[in-house]
């Protein structure tokens, strides 16, 4: 991950993003301190945390702090999950108590946050949780495993406690996966095939998780590897024996999440895609094959990849206004329901998303898309501009259709919602391609903020206001949804550009791809707004220089960190987070404020990428709506 510790920027650019209503980049506060406040605390960027994740010496000083966490999650109000500044306050309060150092921090962290979960954890049935190990528990120079894209098959050799935990686990009934990271658990999760996770990690890989399991709502129970080191790791065993084989009924009601809603937003996609979905035309002679060959693509597409985001958005903003019952259901078996003229309207924002994708993928030429490769170069440019085209006309009849039920008023407000967004997309996508390559160098930050609210935020707009417009008049949320998706919308595409620079970038396997390209970024403009004499005549050059990709792509990375630009970008992203928030501050219901700042942290979500995984998953039927890469979205 590209650093994004803070730091200031010239008062030119400060006055250039107020105007667009970015926000101001003030001097940092540095402090690891949290607020007093407990939900919806800010968290810092780009802070070194490896001095806060020691794990205690002796057991019996681990055993006192997890003793002790367990009394003090019990004044913990459990109606609602609590993100990681939150759980960092509690854990810097508990150590204050018991007099332990800043260094058991994370130790703590997951500590407290074991103890918030245990009771939910231990009355879910075997056969619905998740048993999730290290691979580096394994003998390290004897395993005879072999690694597949799941992770690391164990022969059961014996000759460590990985065989020993996976043979009674899958005996009880669990599922278990010997694998590291939050992505594929979390599509495990939504996926409904299992309610609960036991993970055994490093506080390196916990702290990674952290923030999405916790902010999602999954009772999960963490035993902390006793280092990070990699190989032939440590842990207490008798904390996995404790929870392993122990089932508990639960007499108190269950923490409210989101799982339920993703869950229902993944149905969609699967078992319900023939009722809001039907197909309208059949193969059946070579013509008719030839006839109904478009919309089985777009169709396909439609099941590809990414997170959902925009149709869970719509849902979980319709759930929030009428009563958030949808946060309630923790089971599988009784996913919240939503009338068919709702469930179409989110799944149209879906079409308008993926017939975007389609588009942009041909006008990048990317490659690859959900690590496959793109549509264009599957079927060739023209049936893709005209599958991308079919999934517009998808996305508004699926509106169309339920006009009778939505009310004429409300179905058109939605629909000209939508063609506003489709218009402003349309707006930026047009203005990044005329300032892609050597136009690239007219860029200012300003240039880069606004195409970015043109490009992404109209998207995130039309999903919550037609969420909330289906419940009835908009009066209370007509200015605050515009705004509040502004600012979600260019920290997401910032965020975006800075995981451009990951090593293999998530969804397209090619680092550096908009660097490559030139694209209009506002990394680029940073870097134009501040470069002077030499740096910036190398600064252009690089633009207008037909260098190699890879070559360009270095030397910008290394003019980029002299000039501080992922800093200043990270920057941003704070502060279009703070701005969100602000926002969100002032709606009501409770449940949609709830739902703005879960949004806001899984849209500005700046934790490490994984490659996307290939689409074949350790369970059937999965789909992925919050992992952990924000270009899929
Ligand atoms: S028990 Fe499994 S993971 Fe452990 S050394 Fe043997 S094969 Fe490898």
């Amino acid at each position: 991950m590209i650093s994004a510790t803070l730091a200031t920027s010239s008062d030119d650019l400060r006055a250039e993003r107020d105007a667009v209503d970015v926000g101001t980049v003030e001097s940092p506060d540095t402090s690891p301190s949290v607020s007093d406040s407990e939900r919806g605390d800010k968290p810092r960027r780009g802070r070194s945390t490896s001095h806060l994740k020691l794990v205690p010496d002796t057991l019996d000083l681990r055993d006192a702090i997890r003793e002790a966490a367990d009394r003090y999650a019990t004044q913990l109000d459990k109606s609602r999950p609590f993100n990681k500044a939150a759980l960092e306050m509690h854990s810097r309060t508990l150590l204050d108590q018991i007099s332990q150092p800043e260094c058991y921090l994370g130790f703590a962290m997951v500590l407290i946050g074991n103890a918030f979960w245990k009771q939910q954890f231990l009355a879910i049935p075997f056969e619905r949780r998740l048993l999730l190990l290290p691979h580096c528990l394994k003998h390290a120079d004897g395993c005879p495993a072999e690694y597949d894209e799941f992770g690391l098959d164990c022969e059961k050799c014996g000759a460590c406690s990985i065989a020993d935990y996976k043979v009674r686990a899958e005996q009880l009934g669990y599922k278990v996966l010997v694998a590291e990271g939050s992505p594929v658990v979390l599509k495990i999760i939504v996926s409904g095939h299992v309610d609960g996770i036991l993970g055994v990690a490093c506080l390196n890989v916990l702290e990674k998780a952290i923030d999405k399991v916790l902010l999602a709502g999954v009772p999960s129970y963490a035993v902390p590897l006793h280092s990070g080191d990699c190989k032939n790791t440590k842990l207490d065993e008798s904390w996995v024996w404790h929870c392993l084989d122990k089932y508990v009924p639960l007499v108190e009601p269950k923490t409210s999440g989101y799982v339920p809603l993703m869950r229902a937003s993944n149905e969609m996609f699967e078992a319900q895609l023939d009722e809001i979905l039907p197909l309208t035309r059949q193969g059946g002679s070579a013509g008719d094959s030839l006839l109904a060959e478009t919309e089985s693509i777009a169709r396909n597409w439609m099941l590809k990849g990414g997170k959902r985001l925009r149709p869970f958005i719509t849902l979980a903003a319709n759930d929030a206004v009428t009563g958030a019952s949808g946060l309630q259901s923790t089971s599988a078996g009784s996913l919240p329901q939503f009338s068919l003229e709702v469930r179409r309207t989110a799944m149209a924002m879906e079409a308008f998303h993926k017939a975007s994708l389609v588009h942009d993928d041909i006008q990048d030429n990317d490659p690859y898309r959900y690590g496959k490769e793109t549509l264009h170069r599957q079927y060739g440019i023209g049936a893709a501009i005209n599958v991308g085209d079919y999934l517009i006309g998808m996305g508004y009849r699926l509106i169309s259709q339920g006009r009778r039920e939505l009310g004429a008023e409300a179905a058109s407000d939605i629909l000209d919602r939508l063609a506003n967004a489709h218009l402003k997309l349309c707006e930026g996508q047009g203005a990044e391609l005329r300032w892609t390559g050597a136009d690239a160098v007219k860029l200012t930050s300003l240039d880069a903020i606004k195409l970015y609210a043109l490009k992404t935020s109209p998207a995130f707009e039309a999903a919550l206001y037609a969420g909330l417009r289906m419940a009835g008049p908009m009066d209370a949320y007509e200015a605050m949804v515009p705004t509040f998706c502004r600012h979600i919308g260019v920290g997401f595409q910032i965020l975006n550009d800075l995981l451009d620079w990951e090593e293999i970038a998530p969804n397209k396997l090619v680092a550096g791809r908009d660097a490559e390209l030139a694209k209009p970024t506002l990394l680029l403009a940073l870097a134009l707004d501040t470069a002077k004499g030499a740096v910036r005549e190398e600064l252009v050059g690089l633009i207008n220089d037909p260098l190699t990709a890879l070559d360009r792509t270095e030397r910008l990375k290394s003019l980029y960190h002299k000039l501080g630009v992922f800093e200043r970008a990270g920057t941003l992203v704070d502060k279009c987070r703070s701005r969100a928030e602000a926002v969100a501050d002032e709606v009501q219901p409770e449940a949609l404020r709830q739902l703005l700042y879960f949004l806001i942290d899984t849209v500005l979500d700046h934790s490490p990428a994984a490659p996307t995984p290939s689409s074949q998953t350790p369970f059937p039927g999965l789909l992925p709506i919050l992992g952990n890469t924000v270009g899929a979205m």
